[in-house]
């Protein structure tokens, strides 16, 4: 018989016959482990990396009972553990105790999981490599995009479900029974083989499908496959942040378990107060809709220099039309995006409103001016005078200019009169200032205003002459308040 046993390198050796390795392997499973611990404890027994001794001629359960006192006092710092396989694949390692392995035996084949323990004895740097086991192989459905998985559940049911949800959180809340909804792009349902721990219950899928950036619970499935590991003296496991994306999801080993137990909908309301991220799908959703639609009627406005700048009077009122249209409403994910008028029918035609506009700004700011811009000389003021041989009343001033000399309007108006005057100023010019006052521009040789005209102050409106009862060429310019003749002096 030739031992070799580790601990010493140099008494390291080669076994070459995997059978043996594996007739071994099924010896140590039924060894009682208890009884065996004490002196297994101090063996780095290591059957499935490398093989560390040869056991010639002799059964390994020999090996074992033999060696017990041979190397019990060299190494200790060792300790006896589980190798965890699920169909030779290997998942993790675990304490070994009955415990343990019983719990994760037990929670495991309520999924139908079967986990392969195989013992080793080894030493584990500081923290239990325990996080592999969210890594165990399983059957799980996929809600996929176009062809890509987005999010895993544990049957086509429940993907279908997810799907069913998450379409009926995005869809408007007010939609016609006529609407047409759809995701944009292909969603499927699609089977495959993911890490349990990536394997999402309904509720967790539907909402990483609606709000992917934030935190939630894994499945029910790991977390308990976890907790019963935890439970039994594993490790405490972190679950969060939990992305479904990542091939392969690892949990510092550190680390507790957390498990959000939100409902589905205390979730979504959450979700959509933070709304960070955008769904990953998309609901289309479109209708035609029949709307009434109040058109404002259009205003036509009338400049009044007779009334003062500011003032808006409505001379005819308007009124709105009514208008019956097709529009096709298209949403994204409940959100109106575009609103097309296919067709529209006029139900009612509106009425134009018509608004008087004050545009006289002279006698609120008290600004006149001189009629005769080239000439200032008063040849005759206003008041009583002698003329053609008898006493009577110059209701205005003339000033004394050539004919032809440009005359202009001495504040805003409008005009009331333009032409001749069979009452003795010849060619005349009336224009109406507003606030009750007039202007009279008399003797004039041409005007170059017509009635109903607005103009403007300083706007050149006629040329000075000798029309009408004059003894010479001026203009005869007068002041009417109310229909009175003043004297034009304070307004100059
Ligand atoms: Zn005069």
């Amino acid at each position: 018989m030739r031992w070799f046993r580790r601990g010493n390198r140099q008494w390291q050796g080669a076994l070459g016959d995997p059978s043996l390795h594996q007739k071994l392997l099924r010896l140590i499973n039924k060894i009682n482990w208890q009884s065996m611990k004490k002196s297994v404890q101090e063996i780095d027994w290591t059957p499935y990396k490398q093989p560390r001794f040869i056991v010639a001629g002799s059964t390994a359960a020999t090996f074992l009972v033999l060696s017990g006192g041979f190397v019990s006092s060299h190494i200790n710092h060792t300790k006896a553990w589980n190798e965890v396989f699920t169909n030779g694949t290997y998942v993790g390692l675990v304490p070994s105790n009955n415990a343990t392995i019983s719990g994760m035996k037990r929670t495991a084949a309520g999924y139908n999981i079967n986990l392969q323990f195989v013992p080793v004895h080894k030493q584990v740097a500081g923290s239990y490599d325990w996080q592999r086991v969210t890594t165990l192989p399983e059957k799980a459905y996929a809600v996929a995009l176009n062809g890509s998985p987005l999010v895993y559940t544990n049957s086509p049911s429940a993907a279908q479900k997810v799907i069913r949800q998450v379409k009926q959180a995005l869809v408007p809340k007010h939609l016609s029974a006529t609407a047409q909804v759809q995701f944009s792009g292909a969603v499927s349902v699609q089977q495959s083989i993911v890490g349990v721990a990536q394997i999402l219950s309904t509720q967790a899928a539907a909402l990483y499908l609606l709000n992917p950036g934030q935190n939630f619970s894994t499945s029910s499935r790991s977390v308990n496959i976890l907790s019963a590991a935890r439970a039994h003296g594993g490790p405490n496991i972190q679950v969060s942040n939990f992305s479904p994306s990542a091939s392969v999801h690892e949990f510092p080993a550190s680390a507790k378990v957390s498990v959000t137990t939100d409902t589905f909908a205390q979730s979504r309301s959450k979700a959509a107060k933070q709304s960070t991220s955008q769904p990953l799908l998309t609901v289309d959703a479109s209708e035609v809709v029949q709307k009434q639609v109040n058109v404002k009627y259009p205003v036509k406005r009338i400049k009044d220099a007779r009334a003062a700048a500011g003032t808006v009077k409505v001379v005819a009122k308007g009124q709105s039309g009514v208008v019956s249209e097709k529009v096709r409403q298209v949403y994204k994910n409940g959100k109106l995006v575009s609103s097309k008028v296919l067709s529209k029918d006029v139900l009612k035609k509106p009425v134009t409103q018509v608004e008087d506009v004050g545009t006289n700004r002279g006698i609120a700011a008290g600004n006149w001016i001189w009629p005769v811009p080239s000439s200032h000389i008063i040849t005759s003021g206003y008041g009583p005078r002698y003329l053609f041989g008898r006493w009577g009343f110059h209701p205005g001033i003339d000033i004394g200019c050539p004919v032809g000399t440009p005359i202009v309007a001495t504040n805003d108006g409008v005009v009331e009169d333009a032409g001749w005057n069979s009452g003795g100023y010849g060619i005349w010019i009336k224009l109406n200032n507003g606030h009750g006052i007039e202007t009279v521009y008399g003797h004039l040789s041409k005007v170059k205003v017509h009635p109903g005209e607005t103009v403007a102050k300083g706007q050149v409106i006629g040329y000075s002459g000798a029309t009408g009862f004059v003894t010479g060429p001026h203009l005869h310019y007068e002041i009417r308040k109310n229909g009175q003749h003043i004297n034009p002096q304070p307004y100059m």
